[in-house]
């Protein structure tokens, strides 16, 4: 094909116009984008909504924060919010968050086949989307695992002074206390926290990486803490993060009974979404199989949907039977769970 001159002319000025065009951001095809507000860490989520992004060519806007936080700004924005999907890391905040009336439910059968129905809102409001759980780590040089059973034994005086956790002001501890009350009820919950408290071996601090450090330097010699700090630990940069988890050994009680205890991690569509079918694509890939792997293998929890293997490392600590409860419940029972810790004098 040969161009005259004079066309040649035309054709450079309608490019370099249409060039012009896009750099000033004239309007061209609207580009679909999601909104999110996240409760986890950067460093935990962004690789999987970039990945999202190469596969459907939606944008992902992400804002991180506390749980909380994020909450209180999703209410305070109303239906001005931007936000279309709120992530949290607990079940207990996406309770909260249906409750202050900032989600709504989406349709999704993809969702409803591979979420278990005790892991999901059962009427589509969030969906967990990785498993935690909340393990009795031990002091491997000092402790027989088979002197380990259930949450309920760390009451035996055999354990007086030799129990470190984190304070009761953590959803973590908040959601197993909820998870007993639910159970056992809350008379029997609360004597079995005195019971803990009794055999506390210092009052509570820091995180539960804080508490596997207490567990190396012989300051306590059980510990009750969420399995992936344990892993995170273990595959540290810092050497004496790995050293500490050297030393220590994890265990997953209650397996002769109701089961170990699960909290989740887990993402609504928010009340004030414009984005909803992208919004619900996304949480669709999370639940996914390149995701849930992923989880498992960047942050050492579980798979939420059925039918994924979780890592190499988390499968060489076995598997385990997880408590069946619908985490709902450690939601709706959070504030008893508040008060009968408070009242055992956990601090
Ligand atoms: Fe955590």
């Amino acid at each position: 094909m040969r161009f005259s001159r004079a066309a040649l002319r035309h054709l450079t000025s309608v490019l370099s116009v249409t060039v012009a065009a896009i750099m000033l951001g004239a309007p061209t095809a609207h580009a679909k984008a999601v909104n999110v507000y996240s409760a986890r860490q950067e460093a935990l989520i962004k690789p999987m909504l970039d990945r999202f992004t190469e596969e459907t060519g939606i944008e992902v806007n992400l804002i991180t924060g506390d749980g909380d936080a994020l909450l209180t700004r999703l209410r305070s924005e109303g239906r001005n919010s931007p936000a279309d999907v709120l992530l949290t890391v607990d079940a207990g905040r996406l309770y909260r968050a249906k409750e202050a009336g900032v989600l709504q439910p989406i349709q999704s059968d993809y969702l409803v086949e591979n979420i278990p129905a005790n892991l999901r809102n059962s009427e589509g409001y969030w969906y967990g989307l990785s498993v935690r759980a909340r393990v009795i780590a031990y002091a491997k040089d000092r402790i027989n695992p088979e002197e380990l059973s259930t949450y309920e034994a760390l009451t035996d005086e055999q354990w007086r002074g030799r129990i470190c956790v984190r304070s009761s002001g953590n959803i973590y501890n908040q959601s197993l206390v909820a998870s007993m009350i639910s159970t056992q009820g809350e008379a029997a919950t609360e004597a079995w926290a005195e019971g803990l408290v009794a055999n506390f071996a210092r009052p509570p601090q820091g995180g539960d990486r804080d508490q596997i450090k207490a567990l190396a330097t012989g300051q306590c010699d059980l510990a009750l803490v969420n399995s992936y700090y344990y892993g995170a630990m273990l595959q540290s940069d810092d050497e004496e993060e790995r050293a500490a988890a050297g030393a220590v050994a994890v265990f997953f009680p209650n397996q002769d009974g109701r089961g170990t205890h699960i909290n989740v991690s887990g993402a609504g569509v928010t009340q004030s979404a414009s984005n909803i079918a992208e919004a619900t694509a996304l949480i669709e890939f999370l639940a996914g199989p390149e995701a849930q792997s992923w989880y498992a293998e960047a942050n050492n929890e579980y798979p939420a949907s059925k039918g994924i293997e979780p890592s190499p490392l988390l499968e060489s600590w076995g598997d385990f039977k997880a408590d069946s409860v619908d985490v709902t419940e450690l939601g709706r029972l959070n504030a008893q769970a508040v008060m009968a810790m408070d009242r055992a004098n956990w601090k």
